[in-house]
This record gives structure tokens, sequence and C-alpha cells, in this order.
């Protein structure tokens, strides 16, 4: 796999650029278009366990995964045999449907906060409708979110928002209505001070706090030792809520995301990306007093005509029941543990300043030394450097993230072999840089 040759991607080329005049930037999501690390995105053609093949026939080991359903790795045989049994019944009900009540069932004894659950086609989704919820349920319209985190394209989230937007250097989207954006409150990353400081100058105003309880939109940055704690403290005193936003951490970080891993209970969760095991779900929950005022059961309105879809609730029960099994986050946490401090001593040795880390299977280095709290440590990072690492393990056959300002992925499918190829890649780049 390792290659000598450079990466003859033809195919990827004459596609992407035939796409450029179909849809904006010729992709449906911003990040695939590479303009970060820079070169032309390779094409996908298919999927398998940890691995991609391109247009070309390239084969890359993943370390994307879909930007995190593919947990058990692509195509998981399991999951692909229970959707070929759903879709005998059809591809949708619009209706209720049995499997929405399994799925819902297993989300709730899993996520310590879910007592009730909506299912939604996508995490934007989950984290609109949550704050609509949280401003119906407080009669409070502002809300404090954090710099560089990221809950989606919805108009009141789109300020300093990480992923795409970052990456792209965007301010905030043309588009916006200030209006939408002017009850939108923010504060600096494991800043407890700036967030305690908002509460008081907004008193009685504030229906809730939300945030990525450990950051994977600019970059992976995890929460310092009491500030996840320190939140459910504040909130608490001013009577507001706190929404943890696991979209990308449901399921990956600990099987009760990172709230069961840490021990702080939030008042609402969103979820997304694993529980749809890959195909397009969102979800949200809570305390029962607060879900109850959902629609149809209360005043709060959302809806959705592929809501609770066969199939899609099909991938995620089957990912769930995977993931259940002894013994998996214990593998997800050694095999990433492994390769995050392959990578971090491939670049020390060959005399680069980096920072990194991981928790269960997610990871992410920065080239800088770091420690990166927050979004304005992740911008010190030297991302012209990354841009040339990235491309750089392309050509050897690793796939990464097309973004310094994105956190890393590795599923159950993963070998140590895996690992050891990819720090291997990892070492030759980084000498060459
Ligand atoms: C991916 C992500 C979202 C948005 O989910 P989509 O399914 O892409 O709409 C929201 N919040 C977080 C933390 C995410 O990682």
């Amino acid at each position: 796999m390792v290659s000598t040759a450079p990466l003859r991607t033809t195919r990827s080329e004459e596609i992407f650029s035939a796409a450029q005049h179909l849809m904006p930037g010729g992709v449906s999501s911003p990040v695939r278009a590479f303009k970060s690390v820079g070169g032309q995105p390779i094409v996908f053609d298919r999927v398998k366990g940890a691995y991609i093949w391109d247009v070309d026939n390239n084969q890359y080991i993943d370390y994307v995964g879909t930007w995190g359903p593919a947990i058990c790795g692509h195509a998981h045989p399991e999951v692909l045999q229970a959707l070929s049994s759903a879709l005998e019944k059809g591809t949708s009900f619009g209706a209720p449907c049995y499997l929405e009540n399994v799925l819902a069932e297993m989300v709730i004894n899993a996520v310590p906060s879910i007592e009730m659950v909506r299912f939604v086609n996508s995490g934007t989704e989950a984290c609109m409708a949550v704050l609509r919820l949280m401003r119906a349920f407080t009669g409070r319209d502002k809300i404090i979110k954090f710099e560089g985190n990221y809950h989606g394209h919805a108009d009141m989230f789109l300020v300093k928002a990480g992923s795409g937007v970052a990456t792209l250097g965007l301010p905030d989207s043309p588009g916006v209505p200030k209006s939408a954006t002017q009850s939108t409150l923010t504060a600096p990353y494991n800043d407890p001070e700036a967030v305690k400081k908002l509460l008081e100058d907004n008193p009685g105003e504030i229906a809730g706090v939300i945030l990525e309880p450990i950051v994977g939109n600019s970059g992976f940055v995890p929460p310092e030792p009491g500030f996840l704690e320190g939140l459910r403290e504040l909130t608490r005193e001013h009577d507001t809520l706190l929404v943890f936003d696991e979209v990308m951490t449901g399921f990956r970080i600990a099987y009760g995301g990172v709230q069961d891993k840490f021990g702080v209970t939030p008042d609402l969760t969103t979820l997304g990306k694993i529980i749809g095991g890959g195909l397009p779900v969102g979800a949200y929950g809570g305390r029962r007093d607060i879900m109850e005022m959902i629609a149809p059961a209360g005043p709060v309105y959302q809806a959705g005509t592929l809501s609770g879809n066969p199939l899609a609730m099909t991938a995620g029960i089957k990912t769930l029941e995977i993931l259940q099994r002894p013994g998996t986050y214990e593998q997800l946490e050694a095999s990433t543990k492994k390769l995050i401090d392959g990578l971090l001593s491939a670049a020390r040795d060959t005399g680069h300043t980096v920072c990194g880390g991981n928790i269960s299977g997610m990871f992410g280095l920065f080239f800088t030394e770091g420690p990166v709290r927050n979004y304005e440590d992740a911008k010190q990072a030297d991302t012209t450097k990354f841009s040339r690492f990235h491309r750089g393990m392309l050509e050897e056959g690793v796939y990464l993230a097309p973004s310094q300002y994105e956190a890393g992925f590795t599923s159950l499918a993963h070998t140590d072999e895996d690992i050891e190829k990819t720090i291997a890649a990892a070492r030759k780049v980084l000498a060459d840089l």
C-alpha cells in the first residue's frame, strides 16, 4: 500500500471538475472540497472496514469514517444484512414504526440525560430543534455557545462556529440576519469564568449553555478537568439549561457518550452520526418534563417526513448492538492511543513541534507546541504544514480529515497492522516536510 509512484487520480480529477459545474464548489458539503489543504479531493468509489477506494482504484486507510458513523468499520456485514432485510419491507413509512421504539429504548438506556427522545434526520436538525425547545421551556431567548464549537448550520449557531466555517475562514455567513444571532453569546472553551460573567451580566435572560463536551470541530480539544462539572454547577445556580451536543461524541467516547464517561449529566442532549450507522439520523432528548413540550405532546412544533425512517433506524440499531459487545471501547482506546502516540513520536523524532491526544476512538494532532485549550490556541497551529502532511499521507495511502480543524476517528476495523502502516507512512512524510 505504501507506494513510491506518485498517486494517480485522473478519474477523480475528471469527476470533480465536472462536479464543479453541477454543484457549488463541486460538493454537497464544504469541507469535502479540500480547500484548506489544497489539491484536488479524491472521489470515492467504495468503502469497506478500515479502507476506502477512490475511482482510480487507489486504496487508503481511512481516519474519517464518514465523519464518525463508521465506528464499526465501513459496510459492516451485519449492518448490511440488517439493512437488506429491512429493505424488503419498504424504504419509508411516514408513520409510526416499531424500529423507532427499539432505537429509542437503546438511546434512553445508554445516555444518562435522556428520558425521552425525538428522531430527526441530521445533527443540524437536532441542534435547531433543541434550541427552540430550550427557549420554549425557559421563556428566554439568549444562549451561550463556545468559540469553535459547531452545532450544525442553522442561523443561530453561525457565530464563531468551528468545522467547515473555521476551515474556510468565513467570519459569520452572509444570509444570516443579525436578528438570528443577536441572542447568541459566545465564550472561549475551557473558560468557566467567561461563562460565569455572561450569566451574571444577563440575569434571567439565558435559556441555556450548549457545547461539544469534547470538541471535535476546532480539531480535537478535550475539556479540562472540572470544566464540565463547573458548567453543570453554574447552570444550576443560574437556573438555566445545560445542553451537550454529542452529535460527534455520542456512542464514540463511551457507549453513553461524554456525559457517561465523565459523570456530568446535562438537561438535554443532541445526537447524530453514529446513531444512524451511516444513514441520515439525528436525535435530541433529555429530561421528560422538557421533552414533553414537543408536539404533539406539547406546543413546541417540530416535524419531519422522513424522521424515524425504518432503514436509518435499522442501521442505527445494528451499529449500537455491535458497540454493546464486550471490549469494543477498550479496543478503540488502545488502537487510537497507539496511533496518536506513534504519530506524535514520528513528528518529534523528525524535528516537528506537535501536540495532540485521544479519548477513545477520537483523536487529533496540531502542529504547535500546545496545549490547545480552545479555538484561539488551535489557530496558532501551522496549517500550511498540516496541508503538506495531509497531501503526503494521501500519497502514502492514508486518508486524514482534510482540515486541521477536524478530529480524526478510528473504528473497530482498524487493525494493529493498519495503525503501524499509518505511523510508518507518517514518519516518512514528516521526514520530508
Ligand atoms: C456533525 C456535527 C453536527 C452537525 O451534524 P450534521 O449531521 O452534519 O448536520 C452538529 N454538532 C456536532 C458536534 C457535530 O460534530
